[in-house]
């Protein structure tokens, strides 16, 4: 038995317009970010289809979204709708008590949550985290933080290509910028750094002319020569210092690499950007390239790309 076409048409055209959304094992897998979509959306119109599902007319016709729960078959759209419903509601303000808890969720930022604990601190041998009973909330945010990375990594690698890690890292994320004469223009730079909740940035130039000019263009940035840059890398000996490069070689590392690397290291990270790839070989660190599409780009949009990549993709 399957749905006909024109009685389904005729109930979708006693409602209200809207985004129709046919919940079916043969749609696209759910995933928070078409809940995101569907969030935004004026006017949902969920269809529950049963028995052996609906006239494929009618789905090409006036289906907007086909949407898989899994992969497993159930009798009805019901609880698909249910399912799509609750997590819809989760998003609008007020539903979730405390805003807060939505974003610290699986998923909303693109990892999972860390464990979750209550009383009593002792239960049938297994005890509550002594840190999270220490009521020191710098390191108890410190260890959740660190947990939702192990649990991601361990159980879902998958997910760490769209997630925003900045949440999950160092406080400390330095940005430092290798300029040449030929470019000079760090417009932006600093705002990327308010984004991305990185330092100052540093920019390093060999030539006294330059940093005298630098200094009057970006009074914000901290403008060293090869002596000061060598004192900022010695002081920050434990640090994973970054190398964003034009092109792959042999010895560069894939943005998604680069990220979970960053997520492993728990400390201060260093980017280091310059428009010239031969500028980065003396400097210690891992290197991290970008599509070579992006090579012959500006600098300021480069460091745009390679921080939107590797911090945060999703908005
Ligand atoms: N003949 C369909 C097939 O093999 O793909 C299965 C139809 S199923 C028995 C009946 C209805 O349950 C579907 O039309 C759909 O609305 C709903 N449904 C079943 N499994 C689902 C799943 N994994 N995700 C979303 N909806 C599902």
């Amino acid at each position: 038995m399957v749905f006909a076409a024109p009685q389904l048409k005729d109930a979708l055209s006693s409602l209200k317009p809207g985004f129709v959304v046919y919940p079916s094992p043969q749609g696209v897998l759910i995933n928070q970010e078409i809940i995101e979509t569907l969030a935004h959306q004026e006017h949902v119109i969920i269809i529950c289809g049963h028995y052996e599902g609906i006239d494929e007319r009618f789905t090409e016709k006036y289906v907007d979204l086909e949407v898989s729960i899994g992969d497993c078959v159930l009798t009805g759209g019901e609880i698909p709708a249910m399912l799509i419903v609750d997590a819809m509601s989760r998003l609008v303000p007020g539903v979730v008590g405390k805003d807060k808890a939505v974003i610290e969720d699986s998923f909303y930022r693109g990892m999972l949550d860390n464990p979750n604990y209550t009383r009593p601190a002792s239960w049938e041998g297994l005890e509550v985290p002594e840190v999270l009973l220490s009521g020191n909330d710098k390191e108890i945010s410190k260890w959740r933080r660190r947990e939702a990375v192990r649990r991601t990594l361990t159980r879902r690698p998958d997910l760490i290509s769209r997630a925003s890690i900045r949440e999950y890292l160092s406080e400390k994320i330095s940005l430092v910028v290798v300029a040449d004469d030929k470019n000079i223009n760090f417009s932006g730079v600093l705002e990327l750094c308010g984004v991305y909740k990185l330092n100052r940035p540093y920019v390093i130039a060999r030539d006294k002319n330059l940093r005298e000019k630098l200094k009057n263009l970006c009074p914000e940035a901290k403008i060293l020569g090869q002596v000061g840059f060598r004192k900022i890398l010695e002081s920050s000996a434990d640090a994973l210092i970054i190398k964003i490069s034009g092109g792959a070689d042999i010895n560069s590392c894939h943005t998604l690499e680069i990220k979970r690397r960053c997520l492993e290291h728990d400390g201060e990270i260093i980017f280091v950007f310059a428009q010239n790839d031969s500028e980065l070989d003396e400097i210690d660190g891992l290197k991290c390239y970008l599509h070579e599409r992006d090579i012959n780009l500006p600098l300021n949009m480069k460091i745009g790309i390679a921080l939107d990549r590797l911090l945060g993709i999703r908005s």
